[in-house]
């Protein structure tokens, strides 16, 4: 339900005194994929790579470059902004911080009740019931509607974000590093409640998060981004258990398996991820990756679709290849 096609994003820097053109920084490179209804695709990488650009991008919080993205068969990303605020209700977002989303000098009543009103969700006598009903589903007691933002704890205002995303009733939530700032018991809450949410209402999510555990208990689907491109692609098992791509196999390394005793091999990565505004010839990781080929530092390898399905941007593997040359 939605498609993003060869997505693209360039920050043009200034010089703040003169106005002249500083560099461009290519945070966004060219992206693909496809969300299905009822589906979490998780989006992983280090800070740098994108992520958090591609989420503002499908919302329309900043425009693209170039590409387009699809909701439902339908591009979005060149209707009008008229047009764009009538769907605006079926694409919401969840950010780390519900401070940003929840106004502290409103009751929870009236955070709840606004987009209601802006998009015209229920008839204005049912407000009541329909606040009552959202607080309920994220948890929360009716009566905690009267309370103000800072009365509630990290978890509990998240729950409000939660609610208040919901109340337009959307199909499509962009979740951006939504449990980051929350201790890992209140973590495990929040992603059970969103999962049970997505089953009950076949909400899609694009899942962004540094943390791995988080990506691999939410999501159907991974993407490994590096340097505003997708480098691997899969379903999140093989993604997780079987990496491919090197800069996806450090990654995973790192990450803990939930399997007593099991544990790849941890590859350290060495030295920082290339500055977007110079990007590396060839393939951006090659200063840092230990499969380097001598091609590799001249020639940009193409995205290759696997036998199993998954698709991954590195001179190791061919077309239907699923070993590559180890
Ligand atoms: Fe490493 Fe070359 Fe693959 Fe890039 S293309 S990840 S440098 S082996």
């Amino acid at each position: 339900m939605i498609e993003v096609k060869n997505l693209r994003k360039q920050f043009v820097i200034k010089d703040k005194v003169f106005g002249i053109e500083k560099g461009v920084v290519n945070a966004v490179n060219g992206i693909d994929f496809e969300i299905s209804k009822g589906e979490t695709l998780g989006l992983v990488g280090e800070s740098g790579s994108g992520k958090s650009t591609i989420g503002r991008l499908i919302l329309r919080l900043l425009e693209p470059t170039d590409g387009k993205v699809f909701l439902d068969g339908r591009d979005i990303s060149t209707i009008g902004n008229r047009e764009f605020r009538k769907l605006r209700k079926e694409l919401q977002v969840i950010f780390q911080n519900p401070y940003a989303a929840l106004d502290t000098k409103m009751i929870v009543q009236d955070i709840l009740t606004q987009p209601l009103q802006i998009h015209k969700i229920v008839n204005p006598l049912d407000y009541k019931k329909e606040v009552e009903r959202l607080l309920e589903m994220v948890g929360l007691p009716k009566e905690d509607g009267k309370k103000l933002p800072h009365e509630f704890s990290g978890g509990q205002r998240q729950r409000i974000a939660i609610a208040k995303a919901l109340a337009t009733r959307p199909k499509f939530i962009v979740c951006d590093e939504a449990v980051s700032a929350l201790d890992v018991s209140v973590q495990s809450q929040i992603l059970n409640l969103l999962m049970d949410l997505q089953e009950e209402f076949g909400l899609s999510y694009l899942f962004i998060s540094h943390d791995l555990s988080v990506i691999r208990h939410v999501s159907h689907k991974v993407a490994v981004m590096y340097l505003g491109k997708i480098v691997e692609k899969g379903m999140v098992d093989e993604i997780f258990e079987n990496p491919k791509h090197p800069y996806t196999k450090a990654l995973m390394s790192a990450s803990p398996i939930p399997e007593p005793g099991k544990q790849l091999n941890r590859i350290k990565l060495e030295g920082e991820i290339p500055s977007a505004m110079e990007i590396p010839k060839g393939c951006a990781f090659h200063d840092r990756c230990i499969q380097k080929l001598e091609k590799c530092c001249a020639i940009e390898p193409p995205m290759i679709k696997l036998e199993s399905g998954r698709v991954v941007a590195c001179h190791l593997y061919m077309k239907g290849d699923e070993q590559g040359e180890k």
